[in-house]
């Protein structure tokens, strides 16, 4: 039988998960059980080379050297903030760079990692929307930002993940559920459930796959009470407008492997924009069947925004109008803005295949301009 070109690449271990690893081990002759323990290699101890995974015989640990390779993404720079949060920039294989950001708190650690080189949903407070978009990140460049940091900050310091970096993740569907799921896998980051979270603008269909797909959490990228408003804050509205992505929503808490559980909704506060105290009441009335803890992000600045950040005493107003109806809402705190590492400002470095229309209350910047 000939063989094509397309058998013999190497197949990249890195992000396959437990599944897919089985059936590859199957495929080679071996027993499944292999799959648990090049996991745990490649996942719990950080190994990259084959000869070192020493419960595997010498036999196939040649086999694996032969047709199989693990590619991690690069560090090629990390910046800490004086708060303790710290960014890395990764080098992708073809030159696109991404950004990861570890932000430290009392009682948790929480990794953001990227989906996507750039994004294509150019939301219109938002700094990855001005770098335009690149491509899709592969599932082994999504856990390879786990990889790296669990390794430079060492163990026990990573207890949640959030897919908040560069990217639109539901856009992403078959990779980020794969990284997900190794996230989750106890032989390998063996994170809790609800401690993996992903963030989408509001990919109305994708949210009913990811209920069947995955047990891990949601969160929605709200920022707007009206499709008027949101249409121009968060353009994918105008194709799943506020009825259909709150009914996606709807059925997505009440599915089985989400029972118990809350959506978390996050609100930017753009000063002015929607910030009222009307906005506060409209997001209680839109809320209301849905089990939800709120998320305020103060907006951060980036250069050539036209947008402001809500003032103190408008942020706690609209808190205590949402605490007052029963929701749990905490305002984010601002972490890593000395080193651009704060919600909305990631870019690393985007070779764009697309780019952003120009809106027409934001003047066209490059993009060196933007950092
Ligand atoms: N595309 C996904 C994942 C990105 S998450 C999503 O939209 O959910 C990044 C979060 O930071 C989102 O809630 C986003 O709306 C928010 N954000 C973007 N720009 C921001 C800014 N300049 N200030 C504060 N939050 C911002």
């Amino acid at each position: 039988m000939n063989s094509s070109p397309k058998d013999t690449a190497p197949i990249d271990l890195l992000g396959l998960n437990r599944q897919a690893l089985e059936a590859f081990f199957v495929q080679l002759g071996e027993k499944p059980f292999r799959a648990r323990q090049v996991l745990k290699w490649i996942h719990g101890h950080g190994t990259t080379e084959f000869d070192a995974m020493t419960d595997l015989s010498k036999t196939l640990r040649a086999q694996l050297r032969e047709r199989c390779k693990l590619v991690l993404p690069e560090v090629a720079r990390s910046q800490a903030s004086r708060d303790g949060t710290v960014k890395w920039l990764m080098a992708l294989e073809d030159g696109n760079r991404i950004e990861t950001v570890f932000i430290p708190e009392e009682k948790r650690g929480t990794l953001c990692v990227s989906s996507q080189v750039g994004c294509a949903l150019n939301c219109a407070f938002c700094a990855t929307a001005r770098q335009g978009f690149s491509r899709n990140l592969k599932a082994s460049e999504i856990i390879g930002q786990l990889w790296h940091a669990y390794r430079a900050l060492g163990e026990g310091r990573i207890t949640n993940v959030v897919l908040m970096g560069m990217g639109e993740p539901l856009l992403n569907f078959d990779a980020v559920v794969d990284a997900m799921d190794l996230m989750m896998d106890d032989l390998a980051y063996g994170l809790a459930k609800r401690r993996v979270t992903v963030s989408t603008a509001g990919l109305a269909p994708a949210i009913d796959r990811l209920a069947e797909a995955s047990a891990a959490s949601l969160a929605i990228s709200l920022h707007a009470t009206t499709d008027e408003l949101r249409d121009e804050l968060v353009p994918i509205n105008r194709k799943y407008p506020l009825a259909e992505l709150l009914a996606a929503c709807q059925r997505f808490i009440q599915s089985d492997k989400q029972r118990g559980r809350k959506i978390t909704w996050e609100y930017v506060m753009l000063d002015g924009v929607n910030d009222s105290a009307a906005d506060a009441r409209r997001l209680v009335k839109r809320l209301s069947r849905i089990p939800s803890k709120i998320n305020l992000i103060p907006f951060n600045r980036f250069a050539g925004t036209p947008y402001r950040r809500s003032t103190p005493q408008a942020i706690e107003r609209f808190q205590a109008i949402l605490v007052e109806a029963g929701f749990l809402t905490t305002v984010r705190r601002t972490r890593g803005e000395d080193i651009d590492a704060a919600c909305g400002q990631l870019v690393g470095k985007v070779q764009a295949k697309s780019r952003p229309r120009p809106r027409h209350s934001v003047q066209a910047l490059p993009v060196e301009a933007v950092k």
